[in-house]
C-alpha cells in the first residue's frame, strides 16, 4: 500500500472544470450527474450498503454512502439513502475518486475498504471537495454569483433552487465565493433543548472590513425557535449592533431560517 500526496484544492477545481466543459455542464443550473457518469462510462447501481460493513476501530462501524468499483467501472450508491442531495453528493464523491489520477492509481491497488487510514482520510477530503465543486459547477459558480449585489436569504434560496442544492451547502458556498461582506451562523439543538453554534463561515470581504468570527447576535434558544418558524424566503429578520476589533462597532442585518433540523443565520452589514 502506498502513501498519497494531497492534491491542492485549485487542481481539484481544474479537474472539475475540465469535466464540466467536456460534458457541456459548464452552465448555471443543476448538474446532470447521469451525463457525467455516461461521459466517463461509469455504470450506476443501487445496493443495500448496510450489508457491507467496514470496521474503523474495534466495535466501530463506518457508514458507507457509496463505493467505486474501478475495475468494473461502476459506482454503487446506497439504496436506503432517502436524501437526494446526499445521494447526488455521494455520486460526485465517487466520480472524484475515479477522475483524480492519484486516487485511480491507489484504487487499482486496493479498495477504499482496505487502504491505510491516513491515505483514506486524505482521499475522502479530496473526493468531497471534488463533489462540492462539481455540484456547484466549479469556477462558474463564482462568475454566476458575481451578479448578485445583495447577500440575502432570498438570494441563497434562489441559488439553491437554481442549482438544486441544499440550502445549507448553498449558503456556505455563496459566502465562500462572494465578493460581498457576509457571514453565516449555523445553530444546532440537542435532545435536552440546548442550542449551540455548530460552525460559522465568514466571507473574505467581511473579514477584511469587519471581523473574522461572529460572537453572539442574540439569545441562542430564542433565535433557534424563531428560525424554525421562518423560511429562507420569509426569514426571521432583525438588526443588531456588533462590536469588533476593540473600539469598532457596526449595525448588521440578521436573517434566520432553517434546514429542518438546524438554524441558519445570514449576517450582513447595514450599509
Ligand atoms: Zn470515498
Amino acid at each position: 500500500m502506498s502513501n498519497i500526496v494531497a492534491i491542492p484544492e485549485l487542481s481539484i477545481l481544474e479537474w472539475v472544470d475540465g469535466l464540466l466543459r467536456n460534458t457541456g455542464e459548464y452552465v448555471p443550473g443543476p448538474i446532470d450527474i447521469l451525463k457525467v457518469n455516461d461521459f466517463l462510462n461509469l455504470r450506476l447501481h443501487d445496493y443495500d450498503l448496510r450489508e457491507i460493513k467496514k470496521e474503523v476501530a474495534p466495535g466501530e462501524q463506518l457508514e458507507l454512502r457509496g463505493i467505486l468499483d474501478i475495475n468494473e467501472k461502476a459506482v454503487i450508491l446506497d439504496i436506503n439513502e432517502p436524501n437526494l442531495h446526499r445521494k447526488l453528493f455521494s455520486n460526485g464523491h465517487e466520480i472524484g475518486h475515479y477522475v483524480l489520477p492519484t486516487h485511480r492509481e491507489i484504487l487499482y491497488q486496493c479498495s477504499e475498504l482496505d487502504m491505510k487510514q491516513s491515505t483514506h482520510d486524505i482521499m475522502e477530503i479530496e473526493a468531497n471537495q471534488f463533489s462540492a465543486h462539481l455540484l456547484f459547477k466549479g469556477t462558474l459558480f463564482q462568475e454566476y454569483t458575481r451578479d448578485f449585489h445583495e447577500a440575502a436569504s432570498t438570494t441563497v434560496s434562489h441559488i439553491a433552487s437554481q442549482f438544486e442544492t441544499s440550502l445549507t451547502s448553498t449558503c456556505r458556498r455563496f459566502i465562500e465565493s462572494t465578493h460581498l461582506p457576509a457571514a453565516m451562523l449555523v445553530l444546532n439543538k440537542d435532545m435536552e433543548g440546548s442550542v449551540w453554534v455548530a460552525y460559522t463561515v465568514v466571507s473574505d470581504e467581511m473579514r477584511k472590513r469587519y471581523f473574522s468570527s461572529i460572537g453572539s447576535v442574540g439569545e441562542a434558544e430564542e433565535l433557534f425557535a424563531n428560525a424554525m418558524a421562518a423560511t429562507a424566503l420569509e426569514p426571521h429578520t432583525f438588526k443588531v449592533t456588533i462590536k469588533y476589533g476593540g473600539e469598532n462597532s457596526h449595525l448588521f442585518k440578521c436573517e434566520f431560517f432553517n434546514n429542518t433540523y438546524q438554524a441558519i443565520g445570514l449576517i450582513t452589514p447595514v450599509l
